[in-house]
């Protein structure tokens, strides 16, 4: 259901390979001094889909890796906590420990309670699921009597819409009468009264979050790319999506140890480029500006773009070509003085 464009991963990968190999090999000692550099609040949050359905590669990831990913983050003592605990902590301005990762999965495929499930109860990892109620209980998804299950056993349940719409082919209207039903269902069927959004696709724009905050929900999550800092909105959660290519081990490495960019007073605030394509995009950066680099991803393959840096480290990147239609993203990456690389990622969306 979460259709990922192949191509824009499949680019995405490269440049995170190219990344890796610049990494890897001048600094071999990166992986073990990484955690240092994070600041109070910092959280990097994983979203998985489909687990041990091989014909879907690009939401799925393979058993063995996601045995590898569940091995690497306990034997590397990565502080798994639970999607709950990290919005409270954003919430109550309190610090999160090192190394703090958060695993989610949305659209509760039947592969997560057969392939996922098992593994993750062991292990005692605690874990977030995203339905869409509409699909509950039809063929390849969980059913309402696994999805009690998981929370009786302290899994977390988001809401993930009724229909798992692209946002674009609803009315505002539509929109939220959606998103009420599948509360008021998910409400009824599992006594949950507060409840996490998580927007189907990843996309969002302004007019979407404010339906989202009106309804009453206590945070959003979509799918770009950035680590959860106290710089972030609590509306526009930050999720690394992944998939075979992202679940190999040295990707899923580099993800793992990857540090908050933090930004502020990024314009524009709407991801929703309707009105005005390429954006005029930038921010302010805490922290030098200097080996800071941003990418576009416009439409085929991701560019490096020119950076303007202004007074107080505002930093204005020069888009040269409009993003295509459908979705569009920026990444800015920094390397610290230990080596250490610093993401900072936002999506649009083009109509
Ligand atoms: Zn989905």
């Amino acid at each position: 259901m979460a259709k990922i464009s192949f191509l824009l991963k499949k680019k995405f990968f490269l440049f995170i390979l190219s990344l890796i190999i610049i990494i890897n090999f001048p600094s071999l000692s990166f992986a073990t001094e990484s955690t240092s550099f994070k600041k109070k609040f910092s959280a990097t949050i994983l979203i998985y889909h489909r687990f041990g359905e091989d014909e879907y590669p690009s939401t799925n990831v393979r058993i063995e890796q996601f045995n590898q990913h569940i091995e690497k983050l306990k034997s590397e003592n990565f502080n798994i906590i639970s999607l709950g605990k990290v919005i409270q902590a954003y919430e109550k301005n309190l610090s999160l420990p090192e190394k703090s990762i958060t695993i989610t999965i949305d659209d509760a495929f039947e592969s997560v309670y057969t392939h996922a499930w098992p593994i993750l109860k062991r292990e005692g990892i605690p874990f977030a699921l995203f339905i869409s109620t509409d699909t509950i209980g039809h063929k390849n998804y969980m059913s309402w009597e696994q999805i009690k299950e998981l929370l009786n056993e302290g899994v977390e349940i988001g809401n993930h819409s009724s229909s798992h719409f692209h946002f674009n082919e609803l009315s505002y209207e539509e929109i939220e009468k959606d998103v009420r039903d599948a509360k008021r269902k998910i409400n009824q069927k599992l006594g949950l009264k507060k409840q996490i959004f998580s927007y189907p696709f990843g996309e969002y724009d302004l007019k979407f979050i404010n339906i989202i905050k009106k309804i009453g929900f206590v945070a959003a999550l979509g799918q770009q790319s950035s680590v959860f800092n106290e710089t972030e909105d609590l509306f526009q959660i930050p999720r690394f999506p992944i998939n075979e290519e992202y679940g190999k081990i040295d990707r899923f490495d580099f993800i793992i140890n990857l540090n908050s960019l933090r930004v502020t007073n990024i314009v524009p605030q709407d991801p929703n480029l309707q009105h005005i394509n390429p954006p005029a995009f930038g921010f302010n950066v805490l922290g030098e500006s200097t080996n800071l680099n941003c990418f576009s991803n416009t439409g085929d393959e991701w560019k490096k773009e020119k950076l303007e840096i202004l007074e107080d480290n505002r930093i204005e990147v020069i888009l040269t070509k409009p993003f295509s239609k459908g979705r569009g993203r920026i990444n800015c990456t920094r390397q610290n003085s230990k080596g250490e690389w610093e993401w900072m990622g936002k999506q649009f969306y083009i109509p």
